[in-house]
């Protein structure tokens, strides 16, 4: 008789079952809606496919397409699919690599001809009939030798060099559906017909490993649904996007530019950009300082010594830009982080217990190298300001600083209109640095003020940083995407490297603890997500255009002026149109250009001393004393709190 195990779901209930049970087989026992909707399942942590079977006791769970996880499965699942499609369609392309994505998935294929539309239709429809007719997922377990010769013999040059990489002696799993047969950790999907509805989305470029000087292959894009109308949702999401898309909007506003003369990834802010990115500046300036935080500016350059001790000129250096080498004094480089500058002037005196908290801020330009194929947009970039600052506090501090930081990264995020959040706490990974009594310290604080905000939060065992447990923040944005803009990070590495101290309540040289944080991100990719979030219909207190003056005839240009200039003094972000065109045309214009006011100004205007006002999202407002317009443009300019 097989042993009995004992297997805990997720809210806390236990069954028992017989050793060697399979996870269908327990779901089914949970209930049948669960295993229709079954992707794989989760046994203390590892992920395997519904039909193996369980020989201990443990932690179970059930993973649907309601879970990140469980959606990625799916779409990695979908990927086997597509590249068994494109085999049976175009006999001799070679598959590469498969993976989920953030949205869907991909698959490398390299293939002489480009994809055109009418493949990848050929290849959805021929997607569509192996779905139709189901496909299993088999596992099988081989020796990597016996995988390299099966892969060799079919000419799959890629998943040879990928099976080359791993020990002799190991094993490797495959999988096979259909008359494909992958390399590939799993899990998968029970079977192929669960994909009710997919969409194969672009065809672009991609080199082998991300590597330039390796071969450029095609890389087809695509998403997959266990139900038709979520693909009918997410394919106006995206026409949604595409219309927000901050690298087309900021064109047509003109916000910013990146000139090829300059540098891959260097942003060049245009006026209508840089007037947001101050206000955003002189909001984060103010918050900040109410807070309780002391702005520095510290230089753009440092040593390579001060690079050497940070670490960076070891596990970083690919990310640098090149040195800069100095007949004397030795080598310089661009900085990719603040850090070190901030604990050189912390570093600067003794500090005391009682000098402690103290919190540096700075929105610090940062230069990383990025390879070109990856830059996109303002999302990622090679120049960026980080709206950083570092704390630093004695343990006994630690909880109340990371409550007050929290409170205040979700205050920031929802003075722009964000108000909903993921919030991810990353817990210590096995190779670390920093005492165990530290990782504990700090994880429980971190915990503490998360449940304290009573926000729901998800937790990644294992995947903080080696120096420290860290908070992400994501904000949803009008149409349900997810940006990463807060990171909250615990650092027990740089105090040790740079020996940062404080003399204790006893006299004692003590370790403080640090925090980086940015609550926005970079300045670039935040302006990016508030572009994309209002689709360029900024709200008033960040509007770079608030409000322009239309004269209606050429008679009245110089009262439109002095209306002009009043509102200007007021510090009312105006343009004056006096272009020798058609009223109608400049009030369209100022349509398109999404300007919340426009001021038009003629005969009874001049005489009463005012303006027809008309609102972009509300029409005629009528006509207004121009007092009454600078008060009424005022308030609503204020930014929030
Ligand atoms: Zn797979
Ligand atoms: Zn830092």
């Amino acid at each position: 008789m097989a042993d009995e195990i004992k297997l805990r779901l997720p809210n806390g209930d236990v069954l028992s079952f017989e050793s060697g049970v399979s996870g269908a087989e327990v779901a089914q026992s949970i209930g049948a809606g669960l295993f229709k909707a079954a992707i794989a399942y989760e046994i203390d942590g590892v992920k395997r496919d519904m039909a193996m079977p369980i020989a201990k006791s443990g932690d179970f769970r059930v993973l649907t397409f309601d879970d990140g996880e469980g959606k990625h499965i799916f779409w990695h699942s979908t990927s086997h699919i597509m590249a068994e499609a494109v085999r049976e369609l175009f006999p001799g392309t070679k598959v590469a690599i498969g993976p989920a994505i953030e949205q869907g998935f991909y698959y490398d294929f390299d293939r002489k001809e480009p994809f055109s539309q009418e493949d990848l239709e050929a290849i959805e429809a021929k997607m569509r009939e192996i779905i139709d007719h189901g496909r299993a997922f088999q596992r099988c377990e081989v020796s990597c030798e016996e995988a390299i010769e099966r892969f060799e013999k079919e000419g799959e040059i890629y998943k040879v060099e990928l099976v080359g990489e791993i020990p002799l002696g190991e094993t490797v799993s495959l999988y096979t559906s259909g008359s494909f047969t992958d390399l590939c950790r799993g899990p998968h999907i029970p079977d192929a017909k669960m994909i009710k509805a997919f969409k194969l989305l672009s065809v672009a470029g991609a080199y082998w490993r991300g590597d330039e000087k390796e071969k450029m292959l095609q890389r087809i894009y695509g998403i997959s649904f266990p139900k038709k109308s979520m693909l009918d949702e997410y394919l106006e999401m995206l026409e949604q996007a595409r219309a927000r898309d901050h690298r087309k909007l900021g064109k047509e506003l003109d916000l910013f530019s990146i000139n090829e003369d300059i540098g891959p990834g260097l942003v060049l802010w245009h006026p209508k950009g840089a007037i947001v990115r101050q206000v955003v500046e002189d909001f984060w300036r103010r918050r900040h300082w109410e807070e309780g935080y002391e702005p520095v500016y510290t230089p753009l350059v440092g040593r390579a010594k001060l690079w050497e001790t940070s670490g960076h000129l070891g596990f970083y250096t690919e990310n640098m830009y090149p040195s800069m080498e100095f007949e004397e004094g030795g080598a310089y480089y661009v900085r990719p982080m603040n850090c070190p500058f901030h604990i050189a002037i912390y570093n600067s005196q003794l500090r005391s217990y009682r000098d402690l908290p103290i919190r540096y801020c700075e929105l610090g330009a940062d230069y990383r190298y990025e390879r070109s194929g990856v830059l996109h947009g303002l999302l990622r970039v090679r120049g960026f300001t980080m709206d950083d600052a570092h704390i630093f506090c004695t343990p006994d501090q630690m909880v109340e600083e990371i409550l007050r930081v929290y409170n205040f990264s979700l205050d920031i995020l929802q003075s722009f209109g964000f108000t909903e959040f993921g919030i991810y706490l990353s817990t210590r990974p096995e190779k670390s640095v920093g005492a165990d009594e530290w990782w504990e310290k700090a994880t429980v604080a971190i915990r503490e003020a998360l449940d304290k905000k009573g926000l729901p939060y998800k937790i990644d065992e294992g995947g903080g940083a080696f120096y420290g447990p860290k908070i992400d923040i994501k904000v949803k944005d009008a149409i349900g995407r997810e940006w990463q803009t807060s990171t909250v990070q615990f650092d027990f590495n740089e105090p040790e490297r740079f020996d940062v101290t404080y003399i204790d309540e006893k006299g004692a040289k003590a370790r403080p603890f640090m925090v980086h944080r940015a609550l926005l991100g970079s300045l670039e990719r935040f302006f990016a997500c508030l572009v994309e979030n209002y689709g360029g219909n900024f709200p008033m207190w960040l509007a770079p255009v608030q409000a322009v003056v239309i004269p209606v005839s050429e008679k009245f240009e110089e009262y439109a002026r002095s209306v002009y200039s009043e509102l200007r003094k007021k510090y009312i972000r105006v343009e004056l149109d006096n272009r020798p065109e058609t009223m109608g045309y400049r009030i369209r214009s100022a349509e398109t250009g999404k300007v919340p006011y426009m001021l038009i100004v003629g005969g009874r205007e001049e005489e009463s001393g005012s303006a027809s006002l008309r609102s972009h999202s509300d029409g005629d407002l009528g006509a207004m004393p121009i007092e009454q317009i600078i008060e009424k443009l005022t308030a609503e300019s204020k930014p929030p709190k």
